[in-house]
């Protein structure tokens, strides 16, 4: 499935790949979805963006699961 990075997914919106989601505003923050079609998180408060970008698809790190908001599903 070929996936748009520069579409912006919307909180509440479900994953379209498993990955590492980023904020659309730059400010670093990250979310996690373990699963395709698990609900993005609301984005962090003091975040200047209004949706998610896919950053990279495939299982997220330990790293990146210990620091990132996660999706649910
Ligand atoms: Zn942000």
């Amino acid at each position: 499935m070929l996936i748009n990075p520069n579409v912006v997914l919307r909180p509440g919106q479900k994953a379209p790949v498993e990955g590492v989601y980023a904020c659309n505003s730059g400010c670093g923050h990250r979310c996690c979805a373990d699963a395709q079609g698990h609900a993005l998180p609301d984005l962090p408060e003091g975040c200047c963006g209004d949706g998610w970008r896919l950053l990279r698809k495939g299982p997220p790190t330990d790293e990146e699961r210990r620091y990132a908001l996660r999706a649910f599903g």
